[in-house]
């Protein structure tokens, strides 16, 4: 049921600016929480119950031997309560870098000479896709610049030409979008192409800084990007995301900003957003940034378990812009996704000859260059259990997240023996054999936390995936 304001008298939030710096920066500077504060809040967050702004602010603020590692604790043991040891897995494709914005920070802007630009053709497209297919991707993600080619109908056509591609036993079941915000019709002819998830991040949710990076074209204008998905919502996509750059401006306001984000979809549609992403700035072709909010690894560690604990039942997407050492790390703070075998260049994952004209089409270099293979090898060997799962977004289960957390009983009923079976499909068509034997070992220890009767149904179907079936899911 959608939320209508006019029913309660209240006023109307939707589509409205709903950020305060000076109600953030207050937080900030005047909560100056005592250890047991800090304690109360990680206690309410492992009671599965978002934290409030205010509440936000004292993780934020805290100060004091060991409270860093109790916040880190927390973080981890709500993990492991809510999401168990599934990662979901998936890859982003660069669809065109033409842009007619001019972001300090990114190797796209339109002042950067250097950039060749290019536009995949629905060939290339198709030659990519089929690239990721081979390595087993099953979900992922279009990201486009800011342009009139790219317009929602565009963007529509790339959705419906990337779900029509198949080779052998592989094929995309689910696409999200990364691209510029749109108006309410253009998300709706977007929406109605079958997205996953529209992601838009605000860079950053402080409107004077946001000025200080944004130097033209319509990403300009902070409030159209900020209540973009308001707009999206209206157009009916319920599926969102959200995220900030951190690097752009003090990490500790853009942390508050996302939970006041999430906060903001909740009262005003029921839903929060399904992902929040937290990228850092990476270095890119003539970056034009100054290093003054720079977040170092320690900073980040900290902000990945904070966001954890603030909203229990958000997805958190951590990507290849980290190096694998910061990866393994936080993923033990609450990550739920991440990509493998990534690739920025335009045009790399069918032609990976051509390095040297790929590195002028890349957006900022990444530090987490591993196949797939290599990602899912390591997820396997620290009793993580990857995932390709789809089948909440196919049957229609929106918010999963939602109902992951607050659900008794789904995690097993659906999500584990989802990411069994879509593993199963992995090693059956993808996996080298030590892998495939570490694969069908973290099977067998995920099965056995389950109950006889839904063991039983996941073997069966097991078997049939053996003997060439595909795409089974509860
Ligand atoms: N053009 C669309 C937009 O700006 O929303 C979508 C695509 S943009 C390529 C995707 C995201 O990449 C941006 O929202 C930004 O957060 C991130 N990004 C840009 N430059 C970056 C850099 N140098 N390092 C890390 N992330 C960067
Ligand atoms: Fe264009 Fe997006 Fe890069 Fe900005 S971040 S220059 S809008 S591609």
């Amino acid at each position: 049921m959608r939320f209508s304001p006019e029913k309660l008298s209240i006023p109307d939030q939707r589509m409205k600016p709903f950020i305060d710096p000076v109600e953030i920066w207050n937080l900030l500077n005047n909560v100056k929480p005592e250890r047991s504060h800090v304690r109360e809040v990680i206690a309410k967050s492992l009671d599965k119950q978002r934290l409030t702004l205010e509440e936000t602010a004292v993780l934020v603020n805290a100060v004091g031997a060991g409270l860093m590692d109790e916040i880190k604790e927390g973080a981890r043991e709500l993990k492991q309560k809510v999401y168990g040891n599934r990662i979901v897995l998936f890859a982003p494709l660069y669809i065109g870098n033409r842009c007619t914005n001019n972001c300090q920070y990114c190797g796209f802007r339109v002042s950067n000479r250097d950039a060749v630009r290019k536009t995949l053709t629905d060939d290339e497209i198709v030659k990519e896709v089929e690239a990721l297919e081979d390595n087993g991707q099953k979900r992922l993600i279009l990201v486009y610049g800011e342009h009139p080619d790219y317009s929602a109908e565009y963007i529509a056509h790339t959705v419906k030409l990337v779900y029509g591609i198949k080779k052998g036993n592989g094929e995309i079941r689910r696409v999200n979008i990364n691209a510029a915000p749109l108006d309410i019709e253009g998300f709706r002819k977007v929406g109605d192409s079958g997205i996953g998830t529209y992601q838009i991040f605000q860079e950053t949710y402080h409107p004077e800084a946001y000025g200080w990076y944004h130097l033209g074209g319509k990403k300009k204008d902070y409030e159209w990007r900020l209540t973009a998905l308001d707009r999206a919502q209206e157009a009916g996509i319920d599926d969102v995301g959200i995220g900030a750059l951190f690097g752009l401006y003090d990490w500790r306001f853009e942390v508050l900003g996302l939970v006041r984000h999430t906060n903001h979809l909740e009262a005003c549609y029921n839903i929060g957003p399904h992902t929040i992403s937290f990228p850092r700035i990476k270095d890119a072709q003539s970056l034009k940034i100054n290093s003054k909010y720079q977040t170092g690894d320690e900073d980040f560690k900290k902000l990945v378990a904070i966001l954890r604990l603030a909203v229990p039942y958000t997805g958190l997407i951590l990507t290849a812009r980290e190096a694998p050492d910061v990866r393994r790390e936080v993923l033990q703070y609450g990550v739920s996704q991440i990509d493998g075998g990534t690739k920025l260049e335009l045009g790399a994952y069918s032609d990976s000859k051509n390095e040297e004209q790929n590195l002028n089409r890349e957006q900022f270099r990444i530090n987490d260059p591993r196949s797939l293979a290599e990602v899912i090898d390591e997820l396997l060997t620290s009793d993580y259990l990857p995932s390709f799962c789809t089948s909440c977004y196919r049957m229609g289960r929106t918010g999963e997240h939602f109902m992951e957390f607050s659900v008794p009983g789904f995690i097993k009923r659906f999500c584990t023996p989802n990411a069994i079976l879509t593993l199963s499909e992995y090693i059956c068509d993808y996996a080298t054999e030590e892998v495939a034997e570490k694969g069908w070992k973290v099977i067998d220890k995920n099965l056995e936390k389950l109950e006889p009767s839904v063991i039983l149904k996941i073997k069966e179907k097991i078997e049939r995936i053996k003997k060439g079936e595909r795409d089974l899911y509860f």
